[in-house]
Order: C-alpha cells, then structure tokens, then sequence
C-alpha cells in the first residue's frame, strides 16, 4: 500500500527519533497529511486534532533538543477511541447524546500517553458507547475497512483498527468489553491487544460495562503492542479495580518470543472456540497457525472450557444490565444533549425527548435488556444466574491453564463482512464475539495477532493467545513469536497486501 511515508511502526519511528533522523514536528505532519488524503473514504476519525497534535510534536522535539528525559515512545504519534475522555478535546463515544462535549479532564490513559509525549492525532470512530461489532452503529456513519472499502471494519473500535491499518496513526488506543480490540485487529489484519482487567485504569474511560471493560492498544506489530501498553498501564488509585501489582515485563517478553522459538511452550486449543459457526477459511488459518508452533517447538494439548458456550448468553445479560445502570446519567442535564420539547415540560419529558433523540437503536434496545433482567422479579433468574455461569467460565480457565500455559483460538468466526448486512441482525451482530467474550467475563488478557488471508475472500483473518490474570507478558511472547514465524512465510508484511485504498486518490 502507497502509505506516503506513514507505513512504519512505532518501534521504528522511535528510533529514528532518537537517532535524530526525523523530527516529532515532521512525524505528526506526515500521519496528519494522510489522514487528510485517506479519512474521507476510511472515516477512522471522529475528530482530528492537527494543532495540538503538532503542538505535543513541538514540545518533544523541544525536549529532545535541550536533552531532556524522554520516554521510549516520546514524538510518536497516537489516535485514540472516542470512549476515553480527553481535555479540551470532544468525546463522543459516537453518540448523538454527547455531541459537542469536550470533557474537563483526561481519562488517566490519554494523561499518560500526554505525559510520555506521544501527540495524539484525534478521536476515532466506534460503534455507539461501545456497542456493535462493525462500528455500523456509530452515529456519526460507518468505519470502512482498509482492505475492501465496502466492508465493515470490526467493532465497537473499527476508527482505531482502520486507522491502524490505512497508516493514518502508527498506533492508537482501543477499548475491548467482549471482543472491540482483538476483532477489529482480526479483521482488519492489525495487532489488538486486551490486557489483564484492572491492568490499565479505566478512570475516565466512559463505561459500558464496568465489570468487562479494559483499554489496551491496537498496533501493526506486537513489539508495538508491548511499547505502548507499558506506557498506558500499571496502578491507577483513581481507578478501585486497577491492580496495585507491576506489570510484568513486557517488551522483555516479545524480545524472547521474536526468536520464534516456542520449545516448553505448552498451547492449548480450545475445543469450543471452533468448528460450527466459523468460516472454513478462518479455520484452516488458525490450524497452519497451529501448525506452525508446533514446529517451532511447542507441545499442543487440545483443552475443553464446557461452559464457554454459555459466554455469549452471560454476557448479554451481564453487559446490558450494566449497561442500563451506567447510561442513566445520560439525562439531558448534565452532559451533551438537550431536547426541549414544546410547553413547560417536565424535567422527566426532557430526559425523555433527550434520551429519544439521543441513544440509538442498539442503545435503548440493551438498556431496555438490562433494565429487565435487573427488575426485581427477573434478578435472581437473569442476572444473578448470569454471574453465576460466569464463575463457571472463570473455573474452566483455570482449570484449562492448569493443562496449558496459554490459550488458542480463532479471534472472530468470519473475516469482515459487508456493510449492511449485519446491521439488523442483532444475533448475527453478537455472535462475531463468541470467541473474545469468554477473556472478558473472567478478567483474563488476550492478542490478537494476523494469521493470513481466508481463501473465500483473500481477507484477514486472526489467532488469538490468551493467557491467565496478570501474565500479559505470556501472550506477548507467544504473539511476538507466531508473528516471527508468520511473517517469515509471508516475506513481509501482512497489511503489504491490503488494496482498499489503491486507486483512489492517495
Ligand atoms: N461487540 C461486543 C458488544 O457489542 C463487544 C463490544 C466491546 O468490546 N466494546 O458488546
């Protein structure tokens, strides 16, 4: 792909920083030029940021210049998911109901990446709070996919993977509730990692799910992955849930896994992540997948997690319900929208022609969900069963991760589908999570990594490694390693052959 100078990674483009071969201020120029060449076909961003994106370039390559302390990542430029809240700049969560807010504060995510200097291009697009496989629900129109333009993106991330993917940002920030890191990063032929729950702060990250929800990064490569996430991750007392623990060494463990050597590695595959539901040529991927780690040294065990077939089912009772109770403060009186209608309403006609207006198809449908399933006669047999199956999905983890040091599967049952023909298909819509639910509801880390193009179609497909709590560096050794051993078949670059964006005026 004729990227015009962006097609580099993070991990390059802070080496040629530091070695003074470039400039942060040329950098930022550069990702901003393509985004102004690619968005109006991609539409990855909700809002672009170019003067204090240029303005953070300028003040690292001050610092480098007066040689100042920097980070490792210092004057590399960021998108970020419109879901996390930055100061001064709007934050959507590509919704109506908050149109025009421009919050007073940074959700501690976007402060550490402002402290470690990365400009941040802007806001990308999403599906509505986070709800939605495709980004079709976002209210501001539809994410395409680099690969093939009429194609969804992934979701609820689709801005942050497609943005990724047609080199418009080097790297940018996701959020991954049931699935929107790892399968946008499936489809779109990008790196998605979901980290350990409580391993990266959720302050200022605006809820869906509080119970499920986790910021992480979404990059071309794992080594990206492991850069950024150290800088985003690690205890937050502003945030109760974040783990009071270091995070393990990262970075060290995709230099251990580049080597592609996986020898005492012991690789479980999952049986119920697979087979019905999942497209043939996702399947024969993921097994060349397996076979390659085999070769490369590790031991397969295949693993059985029998309740894994009851994630979807929890989780569209445990989400909605949580959901239902965070989206009540979207009431017209303190942040966003406000709709007035005709008389002297009431305050309650208010939040009502607001929240009308405001939320979405998706959106009312899952608080209406889970504002059933909490009702009082209902708690004990929706929601308080969901938790129930919930701490049985968690057991299978263990006991499966007592058998194998990590866990293997598809990312998502199919490469990206078309725009429209999902859209109003709510079930159809929910089950391009059946294989990235389960890490959620038991608070477990997972990559997704590119595993090659299905024959049907010649798109991206993905392998995602999942590993217990608070071992992120595992599914970044193994990662770094299949993408060695990958990208050594491919000869290069998977997203090398990604030709959406030819032809047009890039
Ligand atoms: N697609 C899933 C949902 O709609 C996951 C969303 C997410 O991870 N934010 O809930």
């Amino acid at each position: 792909m004729n990227a015009g100078g962006t097609a580099t990674t993070a991990a390059w483009l802070a080496d040629e920083l530091a070695a003074g071969r470039v400039t942060s201020v040329d950098v930022t120029q550069r990702h901003l030029d393509r985004i102004a060449d690619v968005d109006d076909r991609v539409h990855a961003f909700l809002h672009v940021d170019a003067e204090g994106a240029l303005e953070a370039a300028a003040a690292s390559d001050e610092r480098r210049a007066a040689g100042e302390p920097l980070s490792v990542l210092d004057g590399v430029p960021i998108a970020v998911k419109d879901v996390l809240t930055t100061k001064g700049m709007p934050t959507t969560c590509g919704s109506k109901i908050l149109e025009g807010w421009v919050p007073p504060y940074d959700a501690t995510v976007v402060r550490r990446l402002r402290e470690a200097g990365l400009p941040i291009l802007g806001k990308t697009n999403m599906d509505e709070f986070a709800m939605g496989s495709s980004t079709e629900h976002s209210a501001y129109g539809p994410t395409r996919n680099p690969w093939d333009l009429d194609r969804i993106p992934g979701g609820s991330g689709g801005g942050s993977a497609a943005a990724v993917a047609a080199y418009e940002a080097p790297f940018a920030i996701g959020t991954d509730t049931g699935g929107s890191i790892r399968q946008p990063g499936a489809v779109t032929g990008t790196v998605g990692v979901k980290p350990t729950y409580g391993g990266v702060s959720r302050y200022g990250l605006v809820a869906l799910a509080n119970s499920l929800d986790q910021a992480g990064p979404v990059t071309r490569t794992v080594l990206d992955a492991a850069l950024l996430h150290e800088v985003i991750g690690g205890h937050d007392p502003l945030d109760s849930t974040s783990i009071d623990q270091p995070l393990p060494a990262l970075v060290d463990a995709v230099r251990r896994g580049e080597s592609g050597d996986l020898t005492g590695v012991r690789i479980g595959v999952v049986t119920e992540l697979g087979g019905e539901g999942y497209q043939a040529g996702v399947l024969r991927r993921f097994q060349e997948s397996v076979d390659l780690m085999v070769k490369a040294g590790a031991e397969v065990v295949e693993v059985s997690c029998p309740h894994f077939v009851h994630a979807l089912a929890t989780y569209y009772l445990i989400l909605p319900a949580e959901a239902s109770s965070n989206l009540a403060r979207f009431d017209a009186m303190r942040y966003g929208l406000r709709v007035v209608p005709d008389g002297s309403p009431s305050a309650e006609e208010v939040m009502r022609a607001t929240r009308d207006a405001g939320f979405g198809d998706e959106v009312k449908r899952r608080i209406i969900l889970g504002t059933y399933a909490l009702s009082s006669g209902y708690y004990d047999a929706y929601y308080g069963q969901a938790q129930k199956v919930r701490t049985l999905i968690t057991r299978d983890f263990e006991a499966a991760f007592e058998q194998a040091d990590v866990l293997v599967s598809p990312t998502a049952p199919t490469t990206a589908f078309r725009i429209g023909e999902k859209v109003d298909d709510p079930l159809a819509m929910y089950l391009n999570d059946l294989a990235t639910i389960p890490a959620n509801l038991s608070g477990v880390p997972g990559i997704s990594v590119p595993n090659g193009l299905a024959d049907e179609d010649g798109l991206p497909s993905g392998v995602q490694v999942l590993a217990p709590a608070m071992a992120d560096d595992r599914v970044y050794r193994v990662g770094a390693a299949l993408e060695t051993l990958l990208t050594r078949e491919w000869g290069g670059p998977l997203l090398d052959r990604a030709t959406g964006l030819e032809g047009g005026a890039a």
